[in-house]
């Protein structure tokens, strides 16, 4: 593999002109050191499983990447349902786009690389713990098999920060197919710069959905497959009961992909209100608010594109979201509970459960896997009785697939993680690190949730992953955990 100081770095966004970007080099920083490298990650761009002298000064921005041209993004968007005008890479740098061998580019971003002018006055940079969250969340989304950014490091720095109290600093890595937001059209829409409008959008169908371009109505088909996108991504995260806590249109992207991790959390006992961000104190971002979220930010990505598409066409388009969700929300239901006929009684049968869930608060990672071992690995009694007659009526409908159960728990296993990364695991290896500068447990983590769908016993040993203490439920006090933006 070739070493970093070759990565082929063929940048597209600067040619888009200083309308859309400031030119700026990452800060300088006193003593980079590494938190967790995440070969996997590195592999999407050439680099090797390991890191190798000179990766701490290169990718916390001391020393430049030959190649690169850093640049902090023009954007804006609405936030928590209020349009914000000014935004902007704050404290984000797009250093350039990489082509790997395989002829795919991915953007090579720093997060918390010091202030850009859209940083607003504020200081540019991220918080140690921040950025590790944004690791483990990325990685482990991925390891689900839901398209996500990725992050390639954590790199601590020495630098005290302050938020609510004094912090650890760090720079963030991020490896990304795109970071074209709802928001970037909605800065050029909402300045009156209808021209950019058009240039960013055919910017943004000829290098991340190029088989449209020759479409005669091109910018209402880059609408549709967006929104296809991004239908089929929010209907992943409900299958796994991922919330991403603040669903703003400016940690949106063009490609589907989950962006921008912050105040995020898994399901633990079932609640459809759970809400991981704690200002979200009308629970806007909340886990049965996503996909209504998706739907209203696409609005407003359609009304920037009103000019280039038309409005009636646009408002066709979105139509569809509604029917299209549901159909692969259906389909994700079907998989985890290892069905494929997907009829009236599907329906129902999945309803009851979700009330079931939520007035049992029963662990929504569990249920599925429990289920998969019913009913011959595991009996009825394992389960609440109030459950038994929802059992029955559920092999009924296996019954109907004909395959065995093996077949079936097979199917599901694949499907439901047996991991997730439940909050506690996280603020147990932020306490290592935090306090005791140990960084094992995040590589741990990141490890366990490269494939969380099954035991790997080699692979746990070499990392001394206990498999009971990793797959508990989420104890009593941190069960639907909040945490805050600014953490
Ligand atoms: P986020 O919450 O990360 O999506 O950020 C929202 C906006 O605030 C973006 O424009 C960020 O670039 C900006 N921002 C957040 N934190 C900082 C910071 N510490 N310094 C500069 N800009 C920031
Ligand atoms: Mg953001």
């Amino acid at each position: 593999m070739p070493p970093f100081q070759e990565l082929n770095f063929k940048n597209r966004f600067i040619d888009l002109g200083p309308d859309f970007f400031q030119e700026k080099q990452p800060d300088p920083v006193t003593d980079p050191y590494l938190v967790d490298y995440s070969p996997s990650a590195g592999k999407l761009i050439g680099l090797p499983l390991e890191i190798e002298t000179g990766f701490l000064e290169k990718f916390s921005g001391n020393q430049p990447l030959e190649g690169a041209q850093p640049l902090a993004m023009a954007y804006s968007g609405h936030q928590f349902g209020s349009y914000n005008p000014r935004l902007g890479d704050g404290r984000g740098l797009l250093l350039g786009e990489v082509l790997n061998k395989e002829n795919k580019s991915w953007d090579v971003h720093l997060k918390g690389a010091g202030p850009t002018r859209f940083a607003r006055g504020f200081d540019g940079r991220a918080t140690l713990k921040s950025s590790i969250r944004e690791h483990l969340g990325s990685e482990a989304l991925n390891g689900l098999g839901i398209p996500s950014t990725r992050s390639l490091a954590v790199i601590g720095i020495k630098e005290i920060i302050y938020r609510e109290k004094p912090e650890l600093a760090a720079i963030l890595v991020r490896v990304a197919d795109c970071h074209i937001r709802f928001g970037s059209f909605e800065f050029f829409h909402y300045t009156n710069q209808p021209k950019n409008v058009e240039r960013l959008t055919d910017f943004a169908i000829q290098n991340y959905h190029n088989d449209l371009w020759n479409e005669p109505d091109r910018y209402r088909i880059f609408f549709r497959r967006v929104l296809t996108l991004t239908a089929r991504l929010i209907s992943k995260w409900q299958a796994v009961g991922f919330v991403h806590g603040v669903m703003n249109t400016d940690n949106m992207t063009i490609t589907g992909t989950t962006f921008d991790y912050g105040p995020y959390g898994f399901m633990d006992g079932f609640n459809v209100n759970y809400t991981p961000n704690s200002s979200d104190v009308h629970r806007r971002y909340s886990f049965q608010q996503q996909p209504e979220i998706g739907f209203w930010n696409l609005n407003k990505l359609a009304e920037t594109l009103v000019p280039l598409a038309g409005s009636e066409s646009l408002q066709e388009e979105i139509k569809q979201y509604q029917p299209l969700f549901n159909g692969f929300y259906r389909e994700e239901m079907g998989r985890k509970l290892g069905l494929s006929i997907l009829d009236a009684d599907f329906s129902q049968l999945t309803q009851e459960m979700f009330q079931f869930l939520f007035d049992h608060k029963l662990d929504y990672t569990h249920f599925f896997r429990l289920l998969a071992n019913f009913p011959e690995r595991t009996g009825k009694s394992q389960f609440p009785p109030d459950l038994h007659s929802w059992l029955d009526r559920y092999l009924k409908l296996c019954e109907r697939e004909s395959i065995s159960h093996d077949e079936r728990k097979k199917k599901m296993d694949e499907v439901n993680p047996k991991y997730i990364l439940r909050s506690h695991l996280i603020q147990h290896a932020l306490d290592r690190a935090i306090k005791d500068f140990d960084f094992s447990e995040i590589t741990r983590l990141r490890v366990l949730m490269e494939n969380p769908f099954e035991d790997r016993p080699d692979v746990f040993k070499k990392y001394d992953i206990n498999e009971e203490l990793y797959s508990q439920e989420t104890p009593q006090e941190f069960l639907g955990r909040q945490t805050s933006c600014s953490a």
